[in-house]
């Protein structure tokens, strides 16, 4: 199992931020966590990178994420936050490289194959054209790719991803999900990410968990997960979800009634 998680509570203060999560990640297995604003997903994200204090077990290929140093974790799991802090000064091709410092001996300098792997990345999320760019003057949409590029140099054996294409246009969104989807059914990498696009990850993921409070209310396919009434209820949203031609799910919202034109 590339990631267990048990009983996770998050506490923040007095408040409970996340309360009783489990499920796991398996190696060629894709796992969203979606849920309406503030119902804890960044935060059982962070927590899985060793981010904040909890109860409850976070084991990384068996092995509790408390017992591991930074470096052993950056060698297994590569972390794209949601909003993630861009250097100035540094150039898109450096930064990408940066991803490669995890597998590199202690004040070692990258090989002829690093560079290779970070060639590879640049040419897979389409961003040789800015890989001179310092990234503080990125464009949302390039930064993200270049944040994602930095996760994928890593070649982890997770991959975790918090909303990793909010920022993107129509095509880059499908190029990215693509480039993930290739990595996790190819090359057995573990995804567990978070988004608000419930159509597109209804195109890609294995197993949704939907969260609402800090607590798992639904989890499954995402047949089973993306239904009107189960929106309805934990996010309050009016939907229709309707099958296209390919047997994909379209989350529609529907406006109220009173309110169409
Ligand atoms: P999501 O990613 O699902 O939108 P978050 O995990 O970011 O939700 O936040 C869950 C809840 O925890 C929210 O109510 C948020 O305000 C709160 N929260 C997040 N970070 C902190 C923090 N550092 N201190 C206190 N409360 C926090
Ligand atoms: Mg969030």
């Amino acid at each position: 199992m590339s990631l267990r998680v048990d009983s996770l509570t998050v506490r923040f203060a007095d408040a409970l931020i996340v309360s009783g999560v489990s499920f796991d990640v398996g190696p060629h297995e894709w796992v969203s966590l979606i849920g309406p604003n503030g119902a804890g997903k960044s935060t059982v994200l962070r927590t899985v990178m060793g981010l904040h204090r909890h109860d409850g077990a976070i084991l990384h290929a068996g092995v509790s994420v408390g017992d591991m140093s930074r470096r052993q974790l950056a060698r297994r799991v590569a972390y794209v936050p949601q909003e993630p802090t861009r250097p100035p000064g540094v150039r898109v091709r450096d930064y990408v490289l940066l991803g490669r410092t995890p597998h590199l001996p202690p004040l070692g300098k990258e090989s002829a194959a690093d560079r290779e792997i970070v060639a590879e990345v640049l040419a897979a999320l389409d961003i040789e054209s800015f890989a001179r760019r310092d990234v503080s003057t990125l464009s949302g949409g390039e930064a993200q790719r270049a944040v994602i590029a930095r996760a994928l140099a890593q070649q982890p054996a997770l991959l975790v991803m918090d909303e990793p294409t909010s920022a993107l246009d129509l095509a880059a969104q499908l190029d990215v999900m693509e480039t993930i989807d290739s990595l996790c059914r190819d090359h057995g990498v573990g995804i567990l990410s978070t988004t608000h696009d419930l159509t597109l990850t209804a195109r890609f993921v294995d197993v949704v968990h939907l969260i609402a409070q800090g607590r798992i209310v639904e989890s499954g396919s995402p047949a089973e997960v993306l239904t009107a009434d189960k929106i309805a209820a934990h996010y309050g949203a009016a939907v229709q979800v309707l099958t296209d031609p390919s047997g994909g799910l379209i989350i529609a919202p529907r406006r109220s009634p009173r309110r169409q034109p």
